[in-house]
């Protein structure tokens, strides 16, 4: 390049140059780009091969490229050497071309006397190493993808001329050979750092129309995809593969190579009528230089990349197809192979023309190098030429391309932008540990606040506690400072004293009264002892004083403890009154439904029979009808209270029926004809006038007979009820034990089921008891036995009977012991009856409790029932009946029994009871 030595007329465009000879150039600012005349054979066209690919200063200022530098398309000429054939064929021709690379211009013969001349950027001779070729025509290129702007290398000409040979020479054989794809990739990746850079590349064919990849040829029909903003143009379907070393860019340029190979067979083409693209995308990031900014701002400008894209261009063949005719393509097809490559040279020829329409849209190859023509990137264009002149007219065609494509002006921009990526990852970092550290700075702000509220809190109590000292010490001072005071004035006080006495001493001599020092010596104790007293007086009076208010504050006490106790009294007192009330009235109560309960028992009892009568009324014509009719009305009251008995009319009864006749009805058949038989002998047998009469006529005997021979319950209650009545006769109290009444009654009481059947039986044996020659024969028979077999009912009226039983007996049994016929145990006591006596003494029902009291007096009375009393606890019965029984007689009795036994006595003593 530096053998270059242009004129430098046409480089006015091409801004400031990196070199001195590009300075120079610049400096000269002539007329702007003629247009080339193919007839000149002047100079139309000079530039300095530096030139050609001259990288805008643009790149270094860094305003993004948004403005873009002008920058033309350059255009280098290359001519193949002759090969094989040439030199044989054309050996008589001279070449159709003349270089004349020193001031960059071709001849093309026309003929042997005519040629046309033709200024280029660059016209490379035959000799032209590709190293040369590729610092010529390629490496300004290179520079600026590195440096962030978009480039393009192109080759065009006929096939054959060495498009491939230029762009795609791998060199594997002669490093010499290799070709501008092979360098640039060298170029480009001794350049950038792998760590903050990025290659990457795409490598694919354009047929028919059709982007194919080259890289993955499954992939064959890849959409071309323009930004409606930037106008940048992508192939997002393409194979995109990251390069990290030349030798995977050499095996992946192979691996294209075959793949083209195998496509273009497959398709029945050769490679020469498709286009090749290579595709290089490099990714710079920039090193933003810490320029003493702040770390805020620092960080907040997110760092920058570059983005240079290299796309090299192999393009098929530019001879006409129609002239090659052998692939045996229809016209249609032709026309399509060629499509790409006449849309190029029309967009070209718009361009050039500064026409206001350019037909990029009309090809996908136009369409792919919108940018590269008339866009943003910088572009060098190889044409290449072959020297024979066989093929004048393709090489013409060549050249006017070439000259066309010289006329493109296109505004080259850096592609420089920020990453906002990165930046917002960064940010996103950096905002993390901005959180974290808030929140570090809040926990020890929290920390500090409470440290600074318990310090406050420390030095109020520390305030606190010396203002109370202080105070403590002012009182103290305070207090010294009086007493010191009180203490200056008694001896004021006392000196005074002196100082009268002395005066009235001195007064005293005055009128001639004779007081000797020692009498004014004997004045002094005097008087210190009458203040001495006065103090004395003094003191006395304030203990008094405080003693009296000692007093009547004990006095207030006092007062307020009776009202209290008071009140509390009352409240018991009130208490103990509702618990008597309702203890009477539950007495009450309990005594008026033992009442309802005996009233039951009567009225069902006389509902029954009732009820029988008025069932057999009419229907029976036994003799006794007027029996019948009397009984039909029949009560038995007499049995329940003898006393109150409505009296039957029996005097009549008797006349009308005769007592024989109704005893002999005791024995009838009809059973039912024996109840009222029975009933009627009872009610008689209550009138004690009647009892006589009826013992004597064998009713007697009848009744215990029916207690034998009958089972009927009803005959059992009314039949004991009439022997319990005969029973009070003590004539008759002998008649029935003769006749084995108390076996009869016994088993009478075993087999009953009513209470009253039990209260009639236990009735006649009480009555039985009390009859004094009686009570062996009683007691052996199990008359006692039977007595206390009947407790197990509980009726009150069975039980109130059996104590009344047991009492007689042991009247019977005390007298006999006064009398002095009666030794040893009580037989009551040896049949048990002294342990049911207690157990049933204290009892509520008053007709149980007086026989109970009863009894016990009773069974005191004798010394040889006194142990076993005290052993069964009855001496404490005793005690309480002697104290609270609320009949006279038997309290007092019960007193005297306590008080005249010598065992109850010394019992009594032993445990410190008093009955007084
Ligand atoms: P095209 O790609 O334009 O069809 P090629 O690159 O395939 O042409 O070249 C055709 C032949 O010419 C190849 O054998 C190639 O090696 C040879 N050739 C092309 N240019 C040169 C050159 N400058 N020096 C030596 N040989 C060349
Ligand atoms: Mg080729």
């Amino acid at each position: 390049m530096s053998t270059s030595s242009g004129t430098g007329s046409a480089n006015h465009r091409n801004g400031t140059h990196r070199s001195s000879l590009r300075a120079q150039s610049s400096a000269s600012t002539s007329a702007p780009a003629h247009k080339p005349s193919l007839k000149s054979k002047t100079v139309l066209r000079k530039s300095s091969p530096a030139a050609l690919g001259s990288a805008p200063s643009a790149s270094k200022s860094g305003n993004g490229g948004d403005s873009g530098v002008p920058g033309r398309v350059r255009v280098a000429v290359r001519l193949r050497p002759r090969n094989g054939e040439e030199m044989i064929a054309d050996a008589d021709f001279a070449d159709c071309v003349e270089l004349q690379p020193e001031v960059k211009r071709l001849k093309l013969r026309k003929n042997n006397w005519d040629t046309d001349t033709f200024e280029f950027d660059e016209v490379l001779t035959e000799y032209a190493s590709q190293k040369r070729v590729y610092e010529v025509v390629a490496k300004p290129v290179v520079e600026g993808v590195l440096d962030g702007y978009n480039g393009t290398i192109m080759a065009y000409g006929q096939t054959g001329t060495g498009k491939t040979y230029t762009l795609g020479q791998l060199g594997e054989e002669d490093v010499a050979d290799r070709g501008i794809m092979v360098r640039a990739m060298e170029d480009i990746l001794a350049q950038v750092s792998l760590e903050t850079d990025s290659i990457s590349v795409s490598y694919l064919q354009l047929y028919m129309e059709t982007v194919q990849d080259l890289l993955d040829p499954a992939n064959d029909n890849i959409a071309i995809v323009e930004d409606p903003k930037s106008g940048d143009v992508s192939l997002p379907g393409a194979t995109l593969v990251e390069i990290r070393d030349q030798h995977s860019f050499l095996e992946l340029l192979q691996l294209g190579e075959a793949h083209r190979f195998a496509a273009n067979t497959k398709l029945n083409t050769e490679s020469s009528r498709s286009h090749a693209i290579l595709m290089v995308h490099v990714r710079r990031s920039l090193k933003t230089e810490s320029n003493g900014n702040s770390h805020m701002t620092k960080s907040l400008k997110p760092p920058l990349v570059r983005k240079g894209k290299l796309v090299v261009v192999d393009l098929a063949g530019s001879e006409r197809i129609s002239k090659s005719g052998s692939e045996g393509h229809t016209l249609e097809e032709a026309k399509s192979i060629n499509l790409s490559l006449s849309a190029l040279g029309k967009c070209i020829n718009a361009l050039a023309e500064n026409s206001s329409h350019v037909p990029f849209r009309d090809s996908k190859l136009t369409r792919l190098l919108r940018d590269s023509f008339g866009g943003t990137a910088r572009t060098s264009l190889v044409i290449t030429i072959g020297p024979s002149p066989r093929h004048r007219g393709e090489t013409t065609s060549t050249i006017m391309f070439g000259q066309r494509a010289m006329k493109v002006e296109n505004m080259v921009k850096l592609k420089e932008e920020f990453d906002y990526k990165s930046l917002s990852k960064r940010l996103e970092v950096q905002l993390d540990s901005l959180i974290e550290e808030n929140e570090r700075q809040q926990k020890a702000f929290v920390d500090e606040i409470e440290r600074i509220t318990v310090e406050a809190h420390n030095q109020i109590s520390e305030a606190e506690k010396r203002y109370a000292n202080a105070l403590e010490e002012e009182k103290q001072r305070y207090q010294n400072d009086y007493v010191e005071s009180i203490k200056k004035l008694e001896e004021n006080w006392s000196k005074n004293q002196k100082k009268l006495a002395a005066e009235r001493l001195a007064l005293g001599e005055k009128s001639g009264l004779d007081i000797t020092s020692n009498g004014n010596r004997s004045i002094a104790p005097a008087l210190e002892e009458v203040s001495e007293l006065k103090r004395m007086v003094q003191k006395e009076a304030q203990l008094k004083m405080a003693a009296e208010e000692e007093v009547n504050r004990l006095k207030l006490q006092l007062t307020e403890s009776k009202r209290v106790e008071v009140s509390g009294n009352s409240e018991i007192m009130r208490l103990h009154k509702m618990l008597e009330t309702e203890t009477q009235q539950k007495e009450k109560l309990e005594e008026e439904i033992a009442t309802l309960h005996t009233q039951l028992l009567q009225l069902s009892l006389t509902a029954d029979e009732t009820r029988q009568n008025l069932e057999r009324h009419g229907s029976q014509k036994t003799s006794g009808g007027a029996l019948d009719s009397f009984m039909s009305q029949l009560k038995l009251p007499q049995l329940q209270d003898p006393g109150n008995a409505e009296k039957p009319p029996v005097a009549k009864l008797f006349e009308q029926v005769g007592l024989q006749k109704i005893l002999s009805l005791l024995e009838a058949d009809d059973a039912d004809v024996r109840i009222h038989a029975v009933k009627v002998v009872a009610n008689l047998a209550a009138e004690e006038a009647n009892q006589q009469q009826i013992v004597e006529a064998g009713g007697l005997t009848s009744l215990l007979m029916l207690l034998r021979n009958t089972e009927d319950e009803t005959i059992h209650r009314v039949a004991a009820g009439a022997i319990a009545n005969l029973a009070m006769n003590e004539t008759n109290q002998e008649l029935i034990m003769d006749q084995g009444g108390i076996d009869l009654l016994s088993s009478t009481a075993a087999n009953a089921q009513d209470p009253q059947t039990l209260r009639m039986v236990a009735g006649a044996i009480a009555n039985l008891c009390g009859n004094d020659k009686l009570q062996t024969k009683l007691r052996s028979e199990g008359g006692i036995a039977a007595l206390l077999g009947m407790v197990r009912c509980g009726h009150p009226d069975v039980l109130a009977q059996v104590a009344r039983g047991i009492a007689n007996f042991a009247k019977c049994e005390s007298r006999a012991s006064t009398q002095g016929t009666k030794r040893g145990k009580s037989l009551l006591i040896e049949d048990g009856a002294l342990s049911w006596i207690v157990q049933n003494a204290k009892t509520e029902t008053t007709a149980i409790k007086r026989h109970i009291e009863l009894a016990l007096c009773h069974l005191a009375q004798h010394e040889g029932n006194a142990k076993e009393m005290v052993k069964e606890g009855a001496i404490w019965e005793l005690v309480r009946i002697s104290r609270e029984c609320s009949r006279e007689d038997i309290r007092s009795l019960a007193h005297r029994t306590l008080t005249s036994s010598p065992t109850f006595l010394t019992e009594l003593r032993r445990l410190r009871v008093d009955i007084r």
